[in-house]
C-alpha cells in the first residue's frame, strides 16, 4: 500500500501507543510522515579523528586510543570519574559527573571513543562521552552519518529517542527501496538534476556519505520550496483573472500635483507609477508590492497613484500601521495636495477620531466627497462604507496580516486594487515566499542631493564627547532624536530607561526643550509632543521605536540610538532613515555596551559600513535566519518551512519558483493529465499541514 495512505500505528517497530505521541507531538499520521521527519543534524562516523586534529569544540568525533590512568574525585552525589585517555600521540581528558561508578575501564585496551570536546585547562576534555571496546564495534557503527532526529519531552517520556526515530524509519525502508510515487514529475526531476523521491528518502535517512546527503536535502528542500510556490502562484495566476476596476485616464488632479511638485520625480518613481498605471489599466485586478529604500519617495509615488484613481471617478485609500504615521501621512499629503485646492478631499480616521468627528466621515465616504482616506485599521471596520473604493495603499505591510488585507475586499462589489509598502526593502528569495502572490516593483533611486547618513559607533563611555557634538549641532539650528529600545510596548524598566534617559538629557540641556513619545501615551499627548518637535519648537525629541517608520522631520539632522544592541538591523537602518532628509549633513551614533557578542558586532558594523537597505535586508536576513524575519514581518504567512530555509537556499528558492512558474504558465488550473501529481501532493498538504492559501482570497 502506498506509503502516503499507510496509518502509522501500523508501521513497523511503532505500535499504538508510539503512534498515538507521534500524532499528538509531530501530526506524524502516515508512513509518509513519519518519513518526512528529516533528521537536523548528522554525525561522521566514518571519519577517525587524532586527537592533534581537534579544532572545533561543538562537532562529535570519534578517536581510537587507551585509558592510561582513571580515579574518582569526591563522595556520594558528588562523585565524578576523571580518565587519561591516550591515542597514540596525545592525550586528552575524559570525565563523568555522574554514573561513574558503572564505567567500567581497563588498561591495555583498545577502545573507541564518541564525544564532543571542550577545551578545560587547555586541554581537550570529553564530559560522559561513549566508550566502546573495539572488539564490540560493529561495522554499522562506523559506517557513514549517523542522522539525528528532533524529539520532544513528551517522546522521550515514552522513550522515543533520536535512537528510537531512526529505527522506526529503519523498519520502512524495505517498502521504501521497493519505490514510492516521486511528486515531481520527471521531466523537472531532469532538468534541475534533482534524485527521485524514493532515493531522496534513503539517502536523508541512511546517507551512504555526505554528498548523496546533500543531494537528498536539495531535492527535498527544492520540493518543499516548489509546492510552496506552487501555492502561492496558483494564488497569483487566480487572481490575476479577476475582473478588476478599469482606470484608464490619466487625469487634471494628476496632472496639477506632477506640476506643482517643486522637483523632478526620480527615474525610477516614474518608472513605478507607470508599472501600476499598466496595471490600473488592464481589467484585472492589480496585486503589487511597492519595494524602496528608506527616504526613495514611495509616499509621494502612493499620491500619485491614488489621484489616477481618483480621476477615474474612484475613491482611494491609504492604510498606516500607527495613528502617528497616519496623522503624518494626512499632514504630507495635505500640504502636497495644497496647490490643488478644492479638487481632491482627504480625511483621517484612526481610533482617536471621535464618534461625532466619524459621522460626517462615514458620509463623505458614503455620498463620495471623500476623495481619499488616511487611517489606520479603523479604516477596516464594517461601519466604513465606500460609494466606489478602487484604490488601496497598505504602508509598512509588515505590521499588517495577509488576512486583513483580505478584508479590504469586501468593501466594494470589486475588489480594490491593492498596493502594498514595505517600510524597508526585503530581502529577493524572502519576499518571493512573504510576499510571493504580488507582483513587485522597486524604486531603487533615491531623490538626487540627498547627502549619505554618516554612522558611527560609539561605547556608551564616550558620553561627554557625543554631548558636545549634539550641543554644537543644535546651535547650528539643528534638531536630535534620541531612541531608546522597547521591546515590549509595556516593560515598565525600557519606559524607567526612557525617564531616566529624558531626565538626564534635560540636566545636560537646561537650555533646550525637550519632547517625549512613547507607545504608552495617548494619542493625542502623543501628537502634540510630535508636533512640537516637527515645527521646531523643541530642539529634542526623546523616543522609543514608535518613531521608527515614516516620521518626516528634514530639520533632524543626528540619529541618536541607545543600547543599539538591542535592534534589528532592519530597524536601525529605518531609524537611520528618520535623517538625511534635508540639505545639511545627517549623522546617526549607534551606542552600544562595551562587550558586544559577535552578532551585535556585525550589525554594528554593517549599517557603519552601508547606508544600501538592500544590503542590510540581505545581511540582516543571514544573521537572523528568516524564521526570526518572518516573525517581525508577521507576514502571516501561512506555512512552514521544515528543510529548506530561506536564509540559506536562496538560490533554490529562484529555481524552485521558476519550475512552479513553468508549470502553470502552461496550466494555470494544474488540469493536465501530466500534472495530476501536483494536484494530488497539494491535496496530501492540504490536509497534513497548515496552510491553506485557498481560505485567503
Ligand atoms: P519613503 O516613504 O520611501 O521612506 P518618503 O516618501 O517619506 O520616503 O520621501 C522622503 C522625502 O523625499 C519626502 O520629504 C519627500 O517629499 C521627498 N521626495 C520624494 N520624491 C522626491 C524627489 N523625486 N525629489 C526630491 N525629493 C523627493
Ligand atoms: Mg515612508
Amino acid at each position: 500500500m502506498d506509503l502516503a495512505y499507510r496509518d502509522i500505528a501500523y508501521c513497523k517497530n511503532v505500535g499504538a501507543k508510539r503512534a498515538d505521541i507521534l500524532r499528538s507531538e509531530l501530526n506524524v499520521r502516515t508512513a509518509m510522515d513519519l518519513l518526512r521527519q528529516y533528521p537536523y543534524k548528522y554525525i561522521d562516523r566514518s571519519r577517525f579523528y587524532k586527537i592533534a586534529e581537534l579544532e572545533d569544540e561543538d562537532t562529535y568525533v570519534q578517536i581510537v586510543g587507551e585509558v592510561t590512568e582513571w580515579h574518582t574525585i569526591g563522595i556520594g552525589k558528588a562523585q565524578r570519574l576523571s580518565a587519561t585517555f591516550f591515542d597514540g600521540n596525545h592525550q586528552c581528558e575524559l570525565v563523568w559527573f555522574r554514573g561513574g561508578q558503572y564505567v567500567k575501564l581497563q588498561r591495555g585496551v583498545k577502545y573507541l571513543l564518541f564525544g564532543k570536546p571542550s577545551v578545560f585547562n587547555h586541554i581537550y576534555n570529553f564530559v560522559h562521552p561513549e566508550l566502546t571496546p573495539m572488539s564490540k564495534v560493529t561495522p554499522e557503527m562506523t559506517q557513514g552519518l549517523e542522522p539525528y532526529y528532533n524529539t520532544t519531552e513528551k517522546m522521550k517520556r515514552i522513550g522515543i529517542t533520536s535512537k528510537t526515530m531512526r529505527t522506526m524509519i529503519a523498519g520502512l525502508l524495505p517498502d521504501l527501496k521497493a519505490g514510492v510515487p516521486d511528486t515531481i514529475g520527471a521531466d523537472v526531476l531532469q532538468r534541475y538534476r534533482l534524485m527521485s523521491l524514493r532515493d531522496a528518502l534513503i539517502n536523508v535517512h541512511f546517507p551512504k556519505d555526505t554528498t548523496s546527503m546533500q543531494n537528498a536535502r536539495a531535492r527535498l528542500k527544492f520540493e518543499e520550496l516548489f509546492f510552496v510556490q506552487l501555492q502561492i502562484l496558483r494564488q497569483m495566476k487566480r487572481r490575476e483573472q479577476f475582473p478588476g476596476f478599469t482606470m484608464p485616464i490619466v487625469g487634471s488632479r494628476f496632472h496639477a500635483l506632477y506640476k506643482s511638485l517643486p522637483f523632478d520625480l526620480t527615474g525610477a518613481q516614474k518608472r513605478v507609477i507607470h508599472e501600476i498605471h499598466d496595471d490600473l489599466k488592464s481589467g484585472h485586478q492589480m496585486n503589487r508590492l511597492l519595494q524602496g529604500d528608506v527616504g526613495s519617495g514611495k509616499t509621494l509615488v502612493a499620491l500619485l497613484c491614488c489621484l489616477l484613481a481618483v480621476d477615474n471617478g474612484y475613491q482611494a485609500c491609504i492604510m498606516a500601521p500607527t495613528e502617528i504615521l497616519a496623522n503624518q501621512h494626512y499632514e504630507t499629503l495635505k500640504s502636497f495636495l495644497a496647490p490643488l485646492g478644492d479638487a481632491v478631499h482627504v480625511a483621517l480616521l484612526t481610533g482617536s477620531t471621535t464618534p461625532k468627528n466619524r459621522v460626517p466621515i462615514h458620509n463623505g465616504l458614503m455620498n463620495g466627497t471623500i476623495h481619499i482616506l488616511i487611517g489606520t485599521h479603523a479604516l477596516l471596520e464594517d461601519k466604513v462604507q465606500w460609494q466606489n473604493l478602487g484604490f488601496v495603499v497598505i504602508d509598512e505591510q509588515h505590521r499588517f496580516g495577509v488576512a486583513q488585507r483580505a478584508k479590504l475586499w469586501t468593501k466594494n462589489q470589486m475588489p480594490p486594487h491593492i498596493l502594498v509598502m514595505t517600510a524597508t526593502p526585503i530581502p529577493r528569495t524572502l519576499a518571493m515566499t512573504v510576499y510571493g502572490d504580488l507582483h513587485v516593483s522597486i524604486i531603487d533611486e533615491l531623490p538626487p542631493g540627498r547627502k549619505p547618513v554618516q554612522t558611527i559607533h560609539y561605547s556608551l563611555q564616550r558620553r561627554a564627547q557625543i554631548y558636545t557634538f549634539m550641543h554644537k549641532q543644535i546651535e547650528e539650528g539643528r534638531q536630535i532624536y534620541v531612541v531608546y529600545p522597547l521591546i515590549k510596548e509595556n516593560e515598565k524598566m525600557d519606559l524607567q530607561d526612557l525617564q531616566n534617559g529624558f531626565n538626564e538629557l534635560c540636566e545636560a540641556f537646561p537650555e533646550y526643550k525637550i519632547s517625549m513619545v512613547h507607545g504608552q501615551m495617548k494619542a493625542s499627548d502623543k501628537d502634540l509632543q510630535m508636533q512640537r518637535f516637527a515645527s521646531g519648537e523643541t530642539q529634542i525629541l526623546v523616543a522609543t521605536t514608535v518613531i521608527e517608520v515614516g516620521v518626516n522631520v528634514p530639520n533632524a539632522t543626528v540619529m541618536m540610538i541607545q543600547n543599539a544592541e538591542r535592534f534589528g538591523l532592519s530597524q536601525l537602518h529605518q531609524l537611520r532613515g528618520r535623517v538625511g532628509r534635508g540639505a545639511d549633513q545627517s549623522f546617526c551614533i549607534l551606542l552600544t555596551d562595551m562587550e558586544l557578542s559577535k552578532d551585535t558586532r556585525k550589525r554594528m558594523d554593517i549599517m557603519v559600513a552601508t547606508n544600501d537597505g538592500f544590503r542590510i535586508a540581505e545581511a540582516d536576513l543571514q544573521l537572523r535566519g528568516p524564521g526570526d524575519l518572518e516573525g517581525t514581518l508577521q507576514s502571516g504567512t501561512p506555512f512552514d518551512l521544515h528543510i529548506a530555509n530561506l536564509a540559506t537556499d536562496g538560490q533554490l528558492v529562484t529555481l524552485a519558483r521558476q519550475a512552479a512558474l513553468d508549470i502553470l504558465d502552461q496550466d494555470p488550473l494544474l488540469e493536465d493529465e501530466m500534472n495530476r501529481i501536483y494536484k494530488r501532493q497539494l491535496d496530501i498538504l492540504r490536509v497534513s499541514q497548515s496552510y491553506n492559501w485557498s481560505e485567503i482570497s
